[in-house]
């Protein structure tokens, strides 16, 4: 019987909208047999969902996604069996967390120049945890606005060149991934085919990636399509690089991405938990 893995989601840690003990009971319910819990710039929610896949009988990963920048781009990296005690990580996040409170209150200053009062109060009544994130932002706007997508709230308000984006000033790749492998980690790049790069920017970030010692992209994403997948699976491939899968599920209002159901991994793909003690 083959092992469901499910390797990126997100709690209310930061911008999911189950708690780590909701989220580890649904992925039990949903067959997940092991579940990594990677919050954005977090690692509160880990102590609390790996007793609660204890309990429900799981296997559990701990893990984060950084937001690290990259040639003024923001990518995001999947670290795997962190370390969360490590000291520099520990740092390394406060210092984003403190990035991402100034973010939303100036996200907050320019929403309200285009009519949207309250955003930065809305918003972090939204957060349950540390991290403010534009996920929150997204859903104070949709409801300030009675809109029904969060997709086109944020297509309207909060990508780049709308009124609430402020660019991102993270840690560089190769600080932020110091921390992940010095933490004992694993760093995969997340939802790889999402960041809109040429093939030769491409090249470039996983040859950079793998330089500061990143071993891992996640081929299987509930954000990519098919088409992105077999992609993926082929740079994973070319460039040497083990294979992770995970759903980026954030909680049930998200109804496009669910948690645990996740395609097979193409054939040829090194599993990232063929590297794993105790898995095969
Ligand atoms: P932040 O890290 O605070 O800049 O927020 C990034 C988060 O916003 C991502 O992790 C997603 O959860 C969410 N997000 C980004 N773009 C979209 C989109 N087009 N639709 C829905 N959620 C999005
Ligand atoms: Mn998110
Ligand atoms: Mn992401
Ligand atoms: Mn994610």
């Amino acid at each position: 019987m083959s092992i469901h893995y499910d390797l990126h989601t997100h709690s209310t840690a930061s911008d999911g909208t189950l708690t780590p003990t909701e989220l580890v009971q649904l992925a039990r319910e949903q067959g997940v047999d092991v579940l990594a819990l990677t919050d954005h710039d977090s690692t509160d929610g880990l102590e609390e969902a790996a007793s609660a896949a204890q309990q429900v009988g799981i296997g559990f990963v701990p893990g984060i996604e950084l937001s690290v920048s990259w040639k003024r781009r923001t990518i995001h990296i999947v670290g795997l069996n962190i370390d969360p005690s490590y000291e520099p990580l520990q740092q390394g996040i406060k210092k984003l967390q403190e990035f991402r409170d100034w973010r939303a209150e100036e996200m907050g200053r320019r929403l309200a120049k285009k009519g949207i009062e309250g955003a930065y109060e809305g918003a972090k009544k939204l957060c349950k945890g540390k991290i403010l994130s534009r996920t929150h932002f997204a859903h104070y706007i949709a409801s300030y606005k009675s809109m029904d997508s969060l997709r086109d709230v944020f297509k309207h308000y909060l990508v780049n060149g709308k009124p609430g984006y402020v660019s991102g000033e993270w840690a560089e790749l190769e600080e932020g991934l110091s921390w992940i492998t010095d933490a004992g980690g694993q760093a995969v790049i997340a939802h790889p085919a999402r960041y809109g790069l040429t093939a030769t920017k491409r090249r470039e970030l996983i040859t950079d990636f793998k330089e500061c010692g990143g071993v891992g992209l996640e081929v299987v994403s509930g954000s990519h399509s098919r088409d992105d997948m077999y992609s993926s699976a082929f740079h994973a491939k070319q460039h040497g690089l083990l294979a992770s899968v995970g759903s980026d599920y954030h909680g049930p209002s998200n109804p496009w991405l669910k948690l645990g159901k996740l395609e097979a991994l193409p054939d040829g793909c090194q599993a990232i938990w063929s590297t794993w003690p105790d898995e095969q």
